[in-house]
Order: C-alpha cells, then structure tokens, then sequence
C-alpha cells in the first residue's frame, strides 16, 4: 500500500511537472521544425518564412530549422513522430502526408495517429517545367517532344513519395508515357541538376520554380491547378487539364505537425502562434510573390487541418491505385 502511495506521489509529481512546463512554454528555448526536404527547397522555404513569422508570436524566440531529407519526407516525419512531445519539435510537410501511405509500402508512422495537428499553412501550384536546352516552347511541342524520345527521357523528383514523384507517375500515366526517375533529398538539388542539364524535366511547385522561370533558366510548360494562376510570371501557361490531360490537378499543401502526448495547452500556444504568422503581412507578401496562398480557412484549426488531411487520403488513395503508380 506503502509503495501503492509512493508511485502516485511520483506520477502527480511528474504530472505537475508537465503542467508547469506547458504552462511555462516555450520559455527561452528554441523550438525546432524538421523539414523532411534538402535545404533551399520549397518546403524549406515554406519553412524559413514561417519560422520568421513565428518568432514574434513565440514571445521573441529562435526558431530552428532541421532539414532531415529522405524517403519523400518519411524519415524526417518518422523523426517527430518520435519525438519528445513537448512543443520544441514540429513537423513541416506537404502533401506527402497524405500521399506516402498510398504510394510507399511500410510507412513508419501512422499519419492519423502519431501525430498533433496544428494547421494548414498553405497551398502551392505546381508547374511542369524543363532543362533549358529542348527544342519545345509550348505545350504541345514538350508532348511531341517527350514522344520524339521514348525511352530517353528521365525526370527528377523528391523522393519515392514525394510531391514531384506523384506528379511525375500521374503525369506519365496521364500521358502514357514512361520516363526514368531520378530521386533526390529535396527538389532544391534537383532543380539545380535540370538547370545543368542532367535531368530533362522536373514537376515542382511555384515556390522553387517561379525565380527559375523568372530567370530563364528552365522553361516551364503547364500548371497543375484547375485554373491558370494569377502570378504575372507565370498567367500565360495552360493548366495540364486544358492542355488535353482532362482532370489532372495536383495542388500542394503544407501542414505544421507536433509529435502525438503534446500537452493541450502547448499546442493551443503553437496554433495561436501559427494564425498570428499566417496573419503576418511579410510573410504573406513572400508566399504571394512565389504563387502560393496563405490558408486562412478552417484548416487553419487543428480540427479542420486533420479532417482535411483524413480527407486527402481518401482522395488520393483511389486516384493512385487507379493510375497504379505504386512506388515500389
Ligand atoms: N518539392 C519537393 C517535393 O517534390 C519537396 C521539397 O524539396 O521541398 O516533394
């Protein structure tokens, strides 16, 4: 009985501890967002923006960026999924959240329960774009193109599972086409590498490929929104659905994620954090200048963000079974 006393003396104690601390949080120590992307990538860039749109709302506080890249994004994600649920690591990741238990066989985390939700931070368009050096200016010169060179033709992407990978395999199943994968940590080097001229095509978001396209540097072709986009850069590409590939659509999204046991108060603080950054007009300036648009719906809530995330998976899971892109 003795020992029966003792052990609910240390529980209440170690409980009065959490509280203090959720009270407390986050004090004075930095709080750390994985990035499951290479650095200089669109997610990372999603990322650092919204680290420095964070810092006031978090009473003044650094906010660390840690870019753990690999298996399109599943080791960084697993990262926080294991993570001490304390507040000072959370997860910044796209679509892949909604995308890797369909597309990668042995995920390991489950997206619907090893995680907090803390809201959506925003969407990105996509574009289909080249290494500088083909032949094609319009979309219907890239499709006889690709045709031109069965066979020869490889495409860069983030990873199995990965934002680009989805649509690299929708795109080569909406056209037919086969083309070789080429993987890397994060789109940031692969951008690179189709500059270069290594790889030949590459399907990104806005956020990595608007300061390319600015540039002339890669050229781009298509969008992958049901409408053409409003960015001045970008307003004269076709949508793919316009281009003759009825229905294709693939809008990328970012989500901020705490690990599962994350105490209440903590994450009220970080969602409240969250909507002050959302609301920051620099960092809303920045996404408008890259074509994404800062979420200001219901996702935003923790609620709202898990239900569409639910909702995601089950939109997606048929549409990649259907195109039977399996990575693997
Ligand atoms: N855009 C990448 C993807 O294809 C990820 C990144 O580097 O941010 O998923």
């Amino acid at each position: 009985m003795k020992k029966l006393f003792a052990l609910a003396a240390v529980a209440a104690a170690a409980m009065g501890a959490t509280c203090a601390q959720a009270q407390d949080f986050p004090g004075s120590k930095p709080v750390t967002i994985v990035v499951p992307f290479a650095a200089g990538g669109p997610t990372d860039r999603v990322a650092r923006d919204l680290a420095e749109a964070l810092r006031k709302p978090l009473g003044g506080n650094t906010v660390i960026i840690d870019n753990v890249p690999g298996a399109g994004s599943s080791i960084g994600a697993a990262k926080v999924a294991r993570a001490a649920p304390d507040g000072y690591t959370l997860l910044l990741n796209h679509i892949a959240m909604a995308t890797v238990p369909s597309l990668v066989r042995n995920v390991p985390f489950k997206v619907e329960t090893d995680f907090e939700y803390l809201g959506i931070v925003n969407d990105v368009p996509m574009t289909l774009i080249s290494k500088p050096g083909i032949p094609a200016t319009n979309y219907k010169e890239l499709a006889g193109w690709i045709a031109a060179n069965k066979g020869k033709i490889n495409i860069g992407n983030a990873g199995v599972g990965s934002a680009s990978h989805l649509c690299g395999l929708l795109y080569q199943s909406a056209t037919k086409t086969e083309m070789t994968p080429v993987p890397y940590k994060g789109t940031a080097p692969a951008i690179t590498d189709l500059i270069g001229g290594q790889i030949d095509l590459l399907c990104d978001q806005t956020t990595n490929t608007t300061p390319q396209i600015q540039a002339g540097k890669v050229k781009a072709f298509a969008v992958t929104t049901p409408k053409r986009l409003a960015l001045p850069m970008l307003k004269d590409l076709p949508t793919l659905d316009e281009a003759g590939l009825k229905n294709f659509q693939v809008t990328i999204w970012h989500g901020l994620y705490a690990p599962k046991g994350t105490p209440a108060p903590v994450l009220k603080k970080l969602n409240d954090a969250m909507k002050a950054a959302l609301k920051d007009p620099d960092f809303i300036h920045r996404e408008e200048l890259l074509g994404a648009v800062v979420a200001t719906d219901g996702r935003i809530e923790p609620a709202g963000h898990k239900k569409f995330v639910i909702d995601e998976i089950a939109k997606w899971t048929p549409i990649i079974k259907a195109a039977g892109v399996y990575a693997d």
